[in-house]
């Protein structure tokens, strides 16, 4: 049921500094605004109901996609879900970000929604968390005592809770991929659009050509644990591994017995681990094909 908000003071700081302070004054009574998608439905709904609201929106310096070779990827918090979509060094180096991205609700949605506000949301299926736990993602946080980065392994620590302090998340860092490594997503839904995934599979890594093995590959898994997870024992089961059907039948098999998923409206826990295992395969089918 949607009802009247509770009134709250509401600010609009110019820059990050100014941002973190009202944080550190306000602390959890203050909730930080970005795109919206989450945090205003939540209020709609009375899950949410802060005293003061800081919208982080117009802030400059922290909407940006930039890449170069030597180091990698930085999004800003602020970047939406559709410019990561659209973007073409997203596509062309980094496709399993670009495919979550696309995956996320509506045109409509992914252009309000942003990395920030999907990651800090911390929902265990946070459609962008698989990829960039499988790209190995950092994140950077901003606080009044400074800044601090760390991986995004790190950052959630259950359902709707991350070590956020008094802090605002600006900047994903992914690291260059190596040359011929490959990424990618796949989910399930109960509806092709504007749903939230029932599984999420993100994989990446490399192939050696020469010897036909597994190398470094990561597997991460969304909607299926308290928080976005990796996969890995099922990475371990690859690791140096011939390219084969075997290989790959027991990687899937080991990932969906690491999934810890709960039953809810959405599938049950049986039907999330065979998803976990389907997905897992197909995806590195896909990947060995190419
Ligand atoms: C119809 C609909 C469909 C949706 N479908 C999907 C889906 O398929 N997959 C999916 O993953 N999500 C989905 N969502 C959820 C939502 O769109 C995303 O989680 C979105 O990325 C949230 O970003 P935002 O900028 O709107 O966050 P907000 O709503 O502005 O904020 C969300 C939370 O994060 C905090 N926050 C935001 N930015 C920062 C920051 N930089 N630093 C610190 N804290 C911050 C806020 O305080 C709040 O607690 C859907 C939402 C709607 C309304």
């Amino acid at each position: 049921m949607l009802r009247k908000l509770k009134e709250f003071e509401y600010f609009e700081p110019s820059n990050l500094s100014e941002a973190v302070s009202l944080l550190d004054k306000y602390g959890d009574e203050a909730k930080v605004l970005a795109g919206g998608t989450d945090l205003l439905v939540w209020m709609k709904e009375g899950a949410r109901s802060p005293t003061y609201m800081i919208n982080i929106k117009h802030i400059p310096g922290v909407r940006h996609i930039h890449f170069n070779e030597a180091e990698g990827l930085r999004i800003g918090a602020l970047t939406t879900v559709r410019e990561i979509e659209t973007a073409d060094i997203i596509k062309e180096k980094f496709a399993g970000l670009h495919q979550a991205a696309k995956a996320l609700a509506s045109i409509q949605v992914r252009n309000l929604a942003t990395i920030g506000g999907n990651l800090s949301t911390a929902s265990p299926a946070a459609e962008l968390a698989p990829p960039l736990l499988a790209l190995g993602a950092r994140v950077k946080l901003r606080g009044l005592r400074g800044e601090r980065v760390l991986p995004l392994e790190e950052f959630f620590q259950g359902p709707g809770s991350t070590v956020i302090d008094r802090e605002i998340l600006t900047e994903v860092v992914v690291p260059p991929p190596a040359p011929k490594s490959f990424s990618l997503y796949k989910s399930i839904s109960r509806r092709n659009a504007v749903d939230l995934a029932i599984v999420g599979v993100a994989v990446a890594g490399r192939i050696d050509g020469k010897a036909g093995e597994w190398k470094k590959v990561k597997i991460a898994l969304g909607a299926v644990a308290p928080t976005p997870m990796r996969a890995l024992m099922a990475e371990k089961v690859l690791a140096g591994k011939k390219v084969d059907a075997g290989a790959i039948a027991e990687a899937a098999r080991t990932a969906s017995e690491e999934a810890r998923p709960i039953s809810d409206l959405r599938a049950s826990a049986w039907y999330r681990k065979e998803m976990v295992m389907v997905l897992v395969r197909r995806s590195l089918e896909e990947v060995s094909k190419n």
